[in-house]
């Protein structure tokens, strides 16, 4: 079976998230796909990230119009996940699955920073989905020294200029935000009155 990790905060989950897991299925036909959304996320330490179980809620709602599944293995541990971490967890327990971490090319540009990152990089392959401004050039200068791993599929022709941080200041104003995102996230985020600062 081929397996796809979509890690992410998902404050809120986001038609940009969607498309991605579906990008990544269809081009490089994954069996299946699973969402993690982070507990206490090692990069997103200054800044206040929702409850995690409106997060989770959310991608709930979203993951299974897709047909993916959602993991909350990072979200109940105690300690922070990194990803080298969840991805061996996941390995041991689909030992004769192909593993592909899903990721946006923002993230991936910031790799070299993460805990153990050669390590993960050699753990699996990586789907990384091209984001507005982020020049794939600039990102893999950095990795200069480093050996790219030789299983990096860039999904390049998808541009989608959606963010969660962007929609949770679109809330904040009183925006509609009723198109970028699932409408049961839509509803979600209105009924807990979410995001309004
Ligand atoms: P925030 O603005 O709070 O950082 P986000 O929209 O980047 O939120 P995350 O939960 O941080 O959402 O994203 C999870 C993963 O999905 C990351 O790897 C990120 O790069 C990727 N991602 C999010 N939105 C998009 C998008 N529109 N196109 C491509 N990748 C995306
Ligand atoms: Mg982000």
């Amino acid at each position: 079976m081929k397996t796809g990790l979509y890690g992410g905060t998902f404050d809120p989950l986001h038609n940009g998230h969607i498309k991605v897991a579906q990008a990544a299925k269809n081009h490089l036909q994954l069996d299946r796909i699973i969402f993690i959304p982070a507990g206490d996320p090692p990069h997103k330490t200054e800044q206040e990230i929702t409850d995690k179980a409106h997060r989770l809620a959310m991608v709930k709602m979203a993951a299974e119009a897709v047909g993916a599944s959602v993991s909350d293995w990072e979200l109940s541990r105690k300690e922070r996940s990194y990803s080298v971490e969840t991805v061996r967890h996941f390995k041991e327990l689909y030992p004769d699955d192909e593993i592909f971490f899903i990721i946006g090319a923002d993230s991936f540009r910031d790799l070299p920073s993460w805990w153990h990152y050669r390590e993960l990089m050699g753990m699996c392959n990586f789907v990384v989905v091209s984001r507005p401004d982020v020049e794939k050039s600039t990102f893999l200068s950095r990795f200069d020294g480093d050996e790219i791993p030789p299983r990096v599929f860039f999904l390049d022709n998808i541009f989608m200029d959606i963010s969660s941080t962007g929609i949770r200041q679109m809330v904040k104003e009183g925006e509609d935000i009723s198109r970028l995102v699932p409408p049961a996230v839509a509803g979600y985020i209105k009924t807990n009155g979410l995001y309004k600062g």
